[in-house]
């Protein structure tokens, strides 16, 4: 119970602080990740990101996450983009499957994918050795960014990296194997995970479907070469960074089109000289319409595309040789 005195000073500090009688944004309302876990079999859920970039609405929560049963306990794939989302995670974990964590991977080193590692005990958190250098290296300017568009949802949130260097062919865990399978192209290092018993491939972001792939830490040649190899893989079902899981080619198709289609079309518009502004505001194919984000991860790209280009197309005007 609060004294008269108490709740005068209160009363007083709030109105001294203009927070009287009116609900400010992001103190009215309690910021709290409102995770679903859509089955996808018997053992294997999935908690679907927005198709939309990181705002201030959203939290982050944009990237999908898989939790997997096993008997040796629980396996979840990617940890999401703040402390809160990666402590909701690992509750609704242990609900689903009753079990401890046995297993977490980071698929690669972007934010929205890693930023939950706080939550779980960090020798339990496995990725390539290129996924941990690389998050290692980005993680406090990815941090400054996030805090910057994602706001109070990342309170308290630091970049963990994972303590546990991936470099088996198989992992088990009792009734259940996964394959790691090492491979780049979204980023300089991308895992993507195989479960042998349901016959699923999680691809990371080397797959989107139905949204935008980004490629600012693309290598778009290796993307091409690992959407090869991933269509090799005999597959009951594809889950994606980004996008629905389905059962069928779809997200690799898609995602193939936009890198065989999208980076060209900014090389062509280059060559044919126009500016960044020209170059941002072309028209795109008709069949991007419908996939969420085309127009914005297009900007994207010719933003740091261009650079690379004039980079390696003009010539040096000061007489140094290149
Ligand atoms: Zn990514």
């Amino acid at each position: 119970m609060l004294s008269r005195r108490e709740v005068l000073f209160l009363s007083g500090a709030a109105a001294a602080s203009g927070l009287a009688g009116r609900i400010v944004p992001g103190w009215a309302a309690p910021l709290r990740y409102d995770l679903k876990a859509n089955k996808l079999t018997d053992g294997i859920w999935m908690v679907a990101g927005r198709q939309e970039a990181i705002t201030r609405e959203n939290g982050g929560a944009i990237a999908n996450i898989a939790i997997l049963d096993s008997e040796a306990g629980s396996i979840i794939i990617d940890t999401g983009p703040s402390r809160l989302f990666g402590e909701a995670l690992a509750r609704l974990a242990g609900e689903l499957t009753g079990k401890p964590v046995a297993r977490v991977y980071n698929t690669h080193f972007h934010p929205d994918h890693v930023f939950g590692n706080q939550a779980f005990q960090r020798d339990k958190i496995a990725a390539p050795k290129g996924v941990i250098d690389g998050l290692a290296a980005n993680g406090s300017g990815f941090s400054d960014a996030m805090y910057f568009i994602a706001g109070d949802w990342m309170r308290g949130t630091d970049v963990i990296t994972p303590g546990h260097v991936l470099e088996a062919q198989v992992e088990d865990f009792g009734d259940r194997r996964l394959r790691p399978l090492a491979m780049r192209g979204h980023t300089s290092s991308d895992l993507v995970l195989f479960d042998e018993s349901s016959g699923f491939l999680f691809a990371g972001d080397l797959v989107f479907l139905d949204r935008a792939p980004t490629t600012p830490h693309a290598d778009i040649e290796r993307w091409r070469i690992a959407l090869a190899n991933l269509g090799g893989i005999p597959h009951r079902r594809l889950i994606p960074g980004h996008g629905p899981a389905e059962d069928n080619t779809r997200g690799l198709d898609q995602t193939r089109r936009w890198l065989e289609t999208i980076p060209p079309l900014i090389r062509d518009a280059f060559e044919k000289g126009l500016d960044i502004s020209e170059a941002t505001a072309l028209p795109l194919p008709e069949w991007t319409s419908s996939i969420a984000l085309a127009r914005y991860e297009f900007e994207r790209t010719v933003n740091h595309l261009y650079p690379r280009l004039e980079a390696e197309t003009w010539p040096r005007v000061d007489g140094v040789a290149q």
